[in-house]
């Protein structure tokens, strides 16, 4: 199996200005697109070959999980996004969040600081477990939840190329704005 890059669902300039036109074009167009052809050269002619992706990030170690893995998150983390959608969770999932954290407002806080206080590159995540309580969990460098038995709902990268073309250093502020082009309907459907 060859795995292809999936196509945005929106416009490269239609998160902007949370996330600009630019940092689509580096962090999409070279940077995923990178995970997933390295990805593609290690499998090649493996025992991984047609194993499932999720499979490969459960199974793998060493440069193929850390391309599976980055490649599984970066498809995750751009299709979290669109630039009309609703901006706050409704239904069974905000019911979780204002039982388990209190209200959006002190989950969204919850989630900020995890994702600031990350050491060097990881990802920030919302994840549940199989009976549906909610967790905010932090992974370094390539790391998904897939690992811990969790099954992720949302993800932030923090790794500097995701902020630093807009942020530069103020990576706080890219969390806080990227809130503003997180589509519910799609993290809600990912509740189940
Ligand atoms: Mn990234």
């Amino acid at each position: 199996m060859t795995y292809i890059q999936p196509e945005l669902p929106y416009a490269t300039d239609a998160l902007a200005p949370a996330i600009s036109q630019e940092t689509i074009e580096y962090h999409y167009g070279k940077h995923e697109k990178a995970y997933i052809d390295n990805l593609n050269r290690l499998i090649k002619d493996t025992e991984y070959e047609d194993m499932e992706l999720e499979d490969i990030i459960r199974s793998a170690s060493g440069a193929l999980f850390n391309n599976a893995s980055q490649a599984w998150n970066h498809i995750f983390y751009f299709f979290t996004f669109s630039p009309d959608g609703i901006r706050e969770p409704e239904g069974h999932l905000r019911k979780a969040i204002d039982e388990q954290f209190g209200s959006f407002d002190q989950f969204k806080k919850a989630f900020e600081d995890a994702g600031a206080t990350i050491f060097g590159s990881g990802w920030v995540w919302l994840s549940k477990d199989n009976d549906g309580k909610l967790f905010i969990t932090q992974t370094s460098n390539a790391g998904n939840p897939l690992t811990e038995g969790l099954i992720p709902l949302l993800t932030f990268d923090v790794w500097e190329h995701a902020y630093y073309i807009d942020y530069r250093n103020r990576r706080l502020d890219a969390l806080k704005e990227w809130w503003k082009i997180i589509d519910w309907d799609i993290v809600s459907a990912r509740y189940v």
